[in-house]
C-alpha cells in the first residue's frame, strides 16, 4: 500500500532530483485537476528548494472533451497570442517544468481524430519556436506518473476499484524507486550512473547500423547517424543543471538517419496517441520513411500521425531497454508511453533530440538537418521490443558485433 510518506517523496525525489530546482527559478507544473492534493505537496517543496513562483497549468480529460465536441474547428485552430506569450514569459525566466501524468488511457476514444489534428496542429505551428526550449534541454523538465483509479480500472479491468488502484499504485512507485524506507534520490544516482555506462559503451563501438528482429517478424535496419551519442541516465542544461527528464527512465537512446531506416517493425505494446489506443500495427521503412503500415484498432489515428507532417514519417530515435527492466518485470502494460517506452526498445516517429548529436544543439537548422536529424512537430515513442528481440551493431567496416540478445543487452 503506498502511504502518505510515499506521496511526500515522490514530490520531494521530483523537486530534487527530477528538475532539480535551482534558487530563484521559476517552476511550472502540468498536472489534472484530480491531482491537486499531490501538487500541492510538488508546489510546497518547490517553494523549499528556493523557487521564484511556482505557477501550475491546470488541466482535466473531461473539459478537453467537451472542447473538442463543442467547438467548431475553426475555433479549434486558434491559438491566442496570450498564449504564446505566456509560454515565452516561462522562458524567458528560466522556468522548468514538472509534469504530472495520470491521464485515463484512450481517454479521447470517442473524439473526432480529426479534430485533434487540427488543434494539435495549431498549437505546435503557433508554439514552434518555443519548442526548443525543452527539446534543446536549454532548462530542466521531468515527467512523473501519478495513479487514478480511472487509469487503474483500464490497466486492470477485472479488479475492484480499490484493489486496481493499490495495484497500479504499488507498480508505479515501485518503479519510480519509492518505497517506505529507502532514499530514492541515492537510488536515482547510483541508477543514473549505470545507464550512462551502457551509454558510454555504445558511444565506444561507434556503430553505423543498428539490425532489430523479433519473433513478431520485425526485421528492420536502422542507420544512425555519423557523430551521433548515445545518452541514457539523465541530462546536463547548458548551465550544466543535471536533471531526469522521466522517472522512471531505462533507456539509451541515439539519432537514427533520417533516410537511413529500411525494413519492417511490429509494435510490441499498444500506444496510446493522443488518447486514442493504436494496437497491434506493423510498418515498412524504405530510406527512412513509412512506405506502408497496417493497424488492427485505430489505424486512422496511425493515419493522422503519420501524415502530420513531413517528418512524423520518419525516425527521430531509436532506444535500447532491456526486457528484463523493472517496469517490464513487473509485468504490467501501463498504456501509458512513460511507463511502456521504459518496458521495451522502441522507436520514436518525428523529431529527433538535438543531444544525440555532437554539437547538435548549436546548430543551425539546415547544418542540423544536412547530418540526417530529423524533425517534426511530432515525438511518438512506440514499442518494439520483445522477449526475443536481437540487436547487432554493424561498424563502419562491416564488423557485426551483438548488442542484444533474448531481449537484454550482451554487455
Ligand atoms: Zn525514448
Ligand atoms: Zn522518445
Amino acid at each position: 500500500m503506498v502511504s502518505e510518506k510515499m506521496y511526500d517523496k515522490l514530490a520531494e525525489l521530483v523537486v530534487k532530483k527530477g528538475v532539480n530546482v535551482q534558487k530563484d527559478q521559476p517552476v511550472v507544473i502540468n498536472a489534472n485537476i484530480h491531482d491537486a492534493a499531490f501538487v500541492k505537496k510538488v508546489v510546497k517543496c518547490a517553494y523549499e528548494a528556493g523557487a521564484r513562483y511556482v505557477s501550475v497549468e491546470w488541466k482535466d480529460d473531461d473539459l478537453a472533451r467537451m472542447a473538442y465536441q463543442y467547438q467548431t474547428e475553426e475555433v479549434l485552430s486558434e491559438v491566442p497570442q496570450w498564449k504564446y506569450d505566456k509560454t515565452k514569459y516561462q522562458h524567458d525566466g528560466g522556468a522548468c517544468y514538472i509534469s504530472i501524468t495520470s491521464d485515463k488511457p484512450g481517454a479521447m476514444a470517442d473524439v473526432d481524430s480529426e479534430k485533434i489534428k487540427i488543434a494539435n496542429m495549431a498549437y505546435y505551428t503557433k508554439m514552434k519556436d518555443l519548442m526548443n526550449y525543452l527539446m534543446n534541454n536549454e532548462s530542466q523538465w521531468s515527467v512523473i506518473g501519478l495513479p487514478t483509479v480511472e487509469w487503474a480500472k483500464t490497466v486492470f479491468p477485472d479488479l475492484e476499484e480499490e484493489e486496481a488502484f493499490e495495484k497500479l499504485a504499488d507498480a508505479i512507485f515501485a518503479v519510480t524507486r519509492v518505497t517506505e524506507d529507502n532514499d530514492p534520490i541515492a537510488e536515482w544516482e547510483a541508477h543514473d550512473k549505470e545507464m550512462a555506462m551502457h551509454a558510454d559503451k555504445m558511444n565506444e563501438f561507434c556503430f553505423k547500423t543498428l539490425h532489430f528482429t523479433s519473433e513478431l517478424g520485425t526485421d528492420l535496419y536502422v542507420d544512425l547517424v555519423k557523430d551521433h551519442i548515445w545518452v541514457g541516465g539523465g541530462c546536463t542544461t547548458p548551465a550544466g543543471v543535471f536533471f531526469d527528464p522521466n522517472m522512471p527512465t531505462e533507456e539509451v537512446f541515439c539519432m537514427p538517419l533520417k533516410t537511413g531506416v529500411n525494413g519492417i517493425v511490429y509494435s510490441s505494446k499498444p500506444l496510446d496517441y493522443n488518447g486514442k489506443v493504436i494496437e497491434d500495427f506493423w510498418l515498412r521503412f524504405e530510406n527512412g520513411k513509412v512506405v506502408d503500415y497496417d493497424a488492427k484498432k485505430e489505424k486512422e489515428s496511425l493515419d493522422k500521425l503519420l501524415s502530420f507532417d513531413e517528418g512524423s514519417s520518419h525516425l527521430g530515435e531509436v532506444a535500447l531497454v532491456p526486457y528484463d527492466s523493472p517496469v517490464n518485470q513487473s509485468g504490467i502494460l501501463f498504456f501509458n508511453t512513460l511507463y511502456d517506452e521504459n518496458a521495451a526498445c522502441h522507436l520514436a516517429l518525428g523529431r529527433a533530440y538535438p543531444e544525440n548529436l555532437k554539437g547538435g544543439v548549436e546548430m543551425s537548422k539546415e547544418e542540423y538537418a544536412k547530418h540526417g536529424a530529423n524533425d517534426s512537430m511530432q515525438h511518438v515513442d512506440f514499442m518494439i521490443g520483445t522477449r526475443e528481440t536481437s540487436v547487432d551493431g554493424i561498424r563502419e567496416d562491416g564488423e557485426v558485433i551483438p548488442v542484444f540478445r533474448n531481449g537484454n543487452f550482451v554487455f
